[in-house]
């Protein structure tokens, strides 16, 4: 279905129930004001001009106009371009120009950045972009105004355009992390992420009743489609903590608006059992959650289990480029199987894991590289057709560039990503492996473990640690002596780096490719 009919079903369904929740500015929403400002905001678009295919850009830190902005662009069926709110002038620029952008939208500011200076700054050397508008400024209600009270023509207009949407038509352009590189931008149909949404929704058995807490960006398929689409699909209700992750704001969001459901990537449930004050917010509303984007080590898991209350915590494995979900874990798996898997293939996906050099299939227990096939394989990535051939082959199969093991009951375990292998001497290391091991030494806060250049060995194994007391941080010796007789020697780490932090995507994930080229040397 189109994401504007299958908004129309929910509203029906719930018009009294809370759709949106904005916790810093205190304003909510319930299904039947959300489906009135999507429309008043539909119809500003159709009256200036916004076309079927036409791309907007939203440039902003997650607030409630994000979701308003993603709903009203679907319903009239423009392509709705999500830009990394990490962005500067210089990559605004280039998505700008490279997704022909005609009308931005963009938050006023943040912290210390004034986004719409940047625009400005941008504008004369984007000529496609005719306007912007910016959230939380006299600028956006002008906007909103023109659709406030639509004429009858304007009406007519949107229920045309409505009618003549295919759940095929591309709907957003959505960039990856740029964990391993530059982001590339997936385009994506309403088919690809309202399906995703909603069965990521069922395995957690999402309902009315639940709430669900989205301290994720909104600019990632994490955010918007496990979040709000999810959520609306099913009739729940996003409440959105902050404009970008705080981990006190969350559990406090969590405390206040009684959320069933928590997402995270695990280095944010990290720092919020990790906050001083952790002990003193009231969590027991919590039931399920998601865990997703990288690997969540077990300790972590246990703790959100038990202290955080998740015992439904969900895991979900999956790409921008598939809308993302291809495996998740359900609400009846035992902790193993959501500790070290990521569940099993949803519904109408397919996945298998090759031999990446030869793409015969691997037998079940033997790692490869997984691929995945299905109604949630993008379109291809946004003007990038040699990218995308390389990615997606000729019998649709999406190359992930993962490396995953199918267990014999269909579980699979993620190994980690092919370009994050350590080979030394010619041995192969999976990097994960070490730092799960390492994450239980008790002077070990967080972990990275990345491979180094090496002249005899070719790359040699570096642990970059967070220290539990930084006043106190373990050394080489402590390390190497805590592995010794319990990992095989050639996975010990030779290098160890002491950090405050590590590099990171705005996702939340961990950049090891900067690492590697900081600390490589
Ligand atoms: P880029 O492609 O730009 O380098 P990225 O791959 O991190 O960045 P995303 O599409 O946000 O961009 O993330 C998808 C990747 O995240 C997957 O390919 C996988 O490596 C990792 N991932 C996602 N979920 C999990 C999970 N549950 N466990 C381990 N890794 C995961
Ligand atoms: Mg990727």
């Amino acid at each position: 279905d189109t994401i504007g009919r299958n908004l129309d079903r929910t509203v029906a369904a719930w018009p009294d129930r809370e759709a949106l929740v904005d916790v810093p500015s205190g304003r909510r929403w319930t299904y039947a004001q959300f489906a009135a400002d999507v429309g008043e905001l539909a119809c500003a678009l159709l009256a200036s001009g916004v076309a079927q295919g036409d791309r907007v850009g939203i440039w902003a830190v997650n607030c409630a106009e994000w979701v308003l902005v993603q709903y009203a662009t679907a319903r009239i069926g423009a392509v709705m371009v999500s830009i990394n709110p990490a962005y500067r002038t210089h990559e605004v620029r280039f998505v700008l120009d490279q997704a022909g952008i005609s009308l931005l939208f963009a938050s006023l500011r943040h912290r210390t950045s004034d986004y719409r200076a940047m625009v400005e700054e941008v504008r004369h050397a984007c000529p496609r972009l005719r306007e912007a508008v910016y959230i939380g400024d006299p600028s956006w209600e002008a906007f909103t105004a023109r659709g406030a009270h639509p004429s009858d023509g304007l009406r007519d207009e949107l229920r045309d355009r409505e009618a003549a949407l295919s759940c095929d038509d591309p709907i957003n352009i959505q960039y990856t992390s740029g964990t391993t590189g530059f982001p590339k931008g997936a385009t994506l149909s309403h088919h690809n992420i309202l399906n995703n949404g909603y069965f990521v929704g069922e395995s957690i058995g999402y309902t009315e009743q639940d709430r669900i807490c989205v301290p994720v960006p909104f600019y990632h398929c994490f955010g918007m489609v496990m979040g709000s689409l999810a959520a609306t699909s099913h009739g729940a209700c996003t409440v959105v903590p902050a404009p970008s992750f705080e981990p006190g704001a969350t559990l406090d969001a969590v405390q206040r608006e009684r959320c069933t459901s928590l997402y995270g990537v695990p280095t944010m449930f990290i720092a919020e059992l990790n906050l001083p004050d952790f002990a003193s917010y009231d969590l027991s509303s919590l039931r399920t959650g998601i865990m997703a984007g990288s690997p969540c080590p077990v300790e972590v898991m246990k703790r959100v289990v038990t202290e955080m209350h998740m015992e439904q915590v969900s895991i979900c494995y999956g790409m921008t480029e598939t809308s993302p979900v291809s495996l998740q874990t359900r609400v009846e798996d035992d902790l193993e199987h959501r500790t070290a898997t990521v569940g099993r293939v949803l519904p109408h996906v397919e996945v298998k894991v090759v031999d990446p050099a030869t793409g015969v299939t691997r037998p079940r227990g033997t790692a490869g590289e997984l691929c995945t096939r299905g109604y949630s394989v993008m379109l291809g990535y946004w003007d990038e057709p040699g990218k995308t051939a390389e990615a997606i082959d000729a019998g649709r199969w999406m190359h992930t560039g993962d490396l995953a093991v199918m267990r014999e009951d269909g579980y699979v375990e993620i190994v980690g990503r092919i370009k994050d292998m350590i080979i030394r001497g010619g041995e192969n290391i999976y990097p994960r492996e070490i730092e799960e091991f390492l994450y239980a030494h008790p002077g070990v806060r967080d972990v990275q473990v990345v491979g180094v250049p090496h002249e005899r060995y070719g790359e040699e194994v570096l642990a970059c640690v967070i220290p539990a007391d930084p006043a106190d941080p373990l050394t080489l010796e402590d390390l190497r002596s805590f592995c010794a007789g319990r990992l095989a020697h050639y996975k010990i780490p030779s290098r160890l780096r002491i950090l405050d932090s590590f590099p990171m995507t705005v996702s939340g994930k961990v950049r090891k490719v900067e690492l590697r080229e900081t600390y490589g040397v």
